[in-house]
């Protein structure tokens, strides 16, 4: 069967290979055939090692597919059935502190795809039947794969914030995540969206995607635009899904009253914040890391009622290689979904 690894070769990103299809599964446990199987940022990070050594694991986590075996225990999940799992979880204990708490990624014996050696860009993966969430037959899933990683992560981040009704939220960085995001702001929390981005194209489309006002951070007075649009009273909400510092700086100036910033982005360093400002303003910083399976299932019924409509391109997994490439290059401006049908 084919599978993609990060590649040790110079000037080689990623390589599609063909490895030996599994065939053993135990009695809690389900064989599943990827069908799409979407290319993130951090199967990139993986592939090219940026977190440690090229992995030998095959890499992907945002994957749907159909169950061709179920083991003996299996009792919810049967052949046929279709799956998806919250980006790249796939076990838990579910006893200790967190799991108890219902936020089972941050388990002490978590068990994400990397770690226990195989990812879901392959044709064929052995799963956990507890953490393959069911999806309805009539899914567009394609869509659905960008939802198992982008869709909960932000999803998550707004319903830790708890907002109410016609808050305002800037959303900082435009990109596969910002997107996804301005729709879930819009369209299920019922939310006033700033999209704050500096490329015109990205703006040009969060616009499309319902946002009410949109800020070039580089080129516009963020503080006046933010300040005027929500009548000097500054942000609810600010969520930051790039990894560019500044960005964090701005969030966190410009919330009002009650204020709270999430962070999803990953720049290395460090926020400076005014412990005066928090306290008497009840300000809150927080991140958000993926979600837990009952998220993924929140986040998917968005999808199911139309709610979101991520932008993406199929593409055939046989064309992996490039596609790794080209995002190392900086040259995908969509999300590409690969294709494991044919
Ligand atoms: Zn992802
Ligand atoms: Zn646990």
């Amino acid at each position: 069967m084919r599978a993609v690894f990060g590649s040790k070769k110079p000037g080689k990103v990623a390589e599609l290979r063909e490895v030996e299809k599994p065939t053993v599964i135990k009695d809690d446990e389900v064989l599943v055939k990827t069908l799409y199987c979407s290319l993130c940022h951090s199967d990139l990070s993986l592939a090219k090692g940026d977190w440690g050594e090229v992995s030998d694991s095959s890499v992907g986590h945002e994957s749907l597919g159909e169950v061709v075996q179920v083991g003996a225990n299996v009792k919810d999940l049967k052949v046929g059935d279709y799956v998806a799992g919250p980006a790249g979880l796939r076990g838990a204990c579910q006893k200790c502190k967190y799991c108890l708490r219902g936020e089972e990624v941050f388990c002490d014996e978590v068990v994400f795809t990397g770690q226990r050696g195989y990812g879901t860009m392959q044709d064929y993966t052995v799963e956990k039947a507890a953490y393959s969430i069911k999806v309805p037959k009539d899914t567009d899933l394609a869509a659905a794969c960008i939802i198992t990683c982008a869709g909960i992560t932000v999803y998550k981040g707004f319903k830790l914030a708890n907002p109410i009704k016609g808050d305002t939220v800037a959303i900082f960085g435009i990109g596969g995540l910002g997107n996804v995001a301005i729709e879930y702001a819009k369209n299920v929390f019922g939310l006033k969206v700033i999209a704050v981005g500096s490329n015109e194209k990205s703006l040009e489309i969060a616009k499309q995607k319902g946002a009410d006002l949109i800020i070039n951070w580089k080129q516009d007075d963020v503080d006046k635009k933010i300040k005027d649009f929500t009548n000097g009273v500054g942000l609810d909400l600010a969520m930051v899904t790039s990894s560019t510092l500044p960005q964090f700086e701005l969030a966190y100036r410009n919330l009002g009253k009650l204020g709270k910033l999430c962070s999803i982005g990953l720049p290395a360093g460090k926020l400076e914040t005014d412990i005066l400002d928090i306290t008497l303003g009840q300000k809150m910083v927080y991140g958000s890391l993926v979600g837990t399976r009952q998220d993924l299932r929140e986040a998917l019924e968005a999808l199911y009622e139309k709610k979101v409509n991520p932008d993406f391109e199929v593409k055939s997994i046989n064309e992996a290689e490039k596609y790794f490439e080209l995002m190392d290059q900086n040259k995908l401006h969509t999300r590409i979904v690969f294709d494991l049908t044919k």
